[in-house]
C-alpha cells in the first residue's frame, strides 16, 4: 500500500549507533506529552499491521500515539519502542514525525508561520552545534547556536521536500504534524508554501 507521506530524502543526520546509545528519543516524561509522535491514517494502518495495538491510536484517521508506562523506570515509552534492544519495532515504516527528528516542524512563536528547526534536546546535534556569536555569561541561548554545513544542507533538503506539492497536500490533510512552538527548537527555515496551504484551508489546528 503506498504511503501518504513517503520517506523523506537524504541521509539520516544522527548515526544509528549514536541513537542506540541515547536515552532521549521515544521516551516521554508525561503521558500526555505534546511530543508524542503523530501518525497519519496510513501510518496507523501500517503500524497496526506490524504489531502495534490499534488501541494505541485514539483516532484511526490520524492521532498521536498513546504512550505506555516504562517497565523499569519513571516516565513513558512509545509502544513501538523496545527498551531492551533500544530499537523501534516499526523503524522501516516509522511515521514522518519520527523520520523528521531531530528536525522539527512547528508554528513559530507568534503562531503566524510554519517553520523547520532543529531540536537542541537531541544530544548528538547539540554536541555538533557551534555558537554563532560567542556566549556572554553562562546562559546558553538556543538561538545562538548553528549547525555544521552538512546538517544545514540536509535541513535545506528536508525543507524543500516539505514544500513540494506532494508533501503539501499530505500535510494539509494532517495539520497536527505541525507542533506548537517549542522554545528548545532553533528555527532554520520558514516554510511559506506550507503556511499558505494551512492558512488557505483555515487550519490552525495544533496538538
Ligand atoms: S514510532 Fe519508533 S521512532 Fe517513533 S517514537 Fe515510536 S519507537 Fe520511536
Amino acid at each position: 500500500m503506498p504511503q501518504v507521506i513517503p520517506i523523506i530524502p537524504g541521509p539520516q543526520v544522527v548515526p544509528s549507533a549514536v541513537c542506540f546509545r541515547c536515552d532521549v528519543c521515544c521516551r516521554f516524561p508525561e503521558q500526555d506529552s505534546i511530543l508524542r509522535p503523530y501518525f497519519t491514517e496510513n501510518e496507523i494502518r501500517q503500524a497496526v499491521t506490524h504489531g502495534i495495538s490499534s488501541s494505541s491510536f485514539p483516532d484511526h484517521l490520524g492521532s498521536q500515539i498513546e504512550v505506555v508506562p516504562h517497565p523499569n523506570e519513571e516516565g513513558f515509552l512509545c509502544p513501538a519502542f523496545d527498551p531492551v534492544t533500544q530499537h523501534c519495532r516499526i523503524y522501516e515504516m516509522r511515521p514522518l514525525d519520527c523520520q523528521l527528528y531531530p528536525f522539527a516542524l512547528m508554528w513559530n512563536a507568534q503562531h503566524e508561520r510554519v517553520v523547520l528547526g532543529w531540536d537542541t534536546l537531541c544530544p548528538f546535534l547539540f554536541e555538533q552545534a557551534v555558537e554563532e556569536v560567542p556566549l556572554r555569561g553562562d546562559s546558553l541561548e538556543p538561538s545562538a547556536l548553528t549547525l555544521p554545513k552538512a546538517f544545514m544542507e540536509q535541513a535545506q533538503r528536508v525543507a524543500i521536500y516539505l514544500e513540494s506539492d506532494h508533501a503539501l497536500n499530505a500535510l494539509a490533510l494532517h495539520p497536527r504534524l505541525v507542533t506548537p512552538f517549542q522554545p528548545e527548537v532553533v528555527v532554520l527555515h520558514t516554510l511559506d508554501r506550507l503556511t499558505a496551504a494551512l492558512r488557505s484551508s483555515n487550519v490552525h489546528d495544533t496538538r
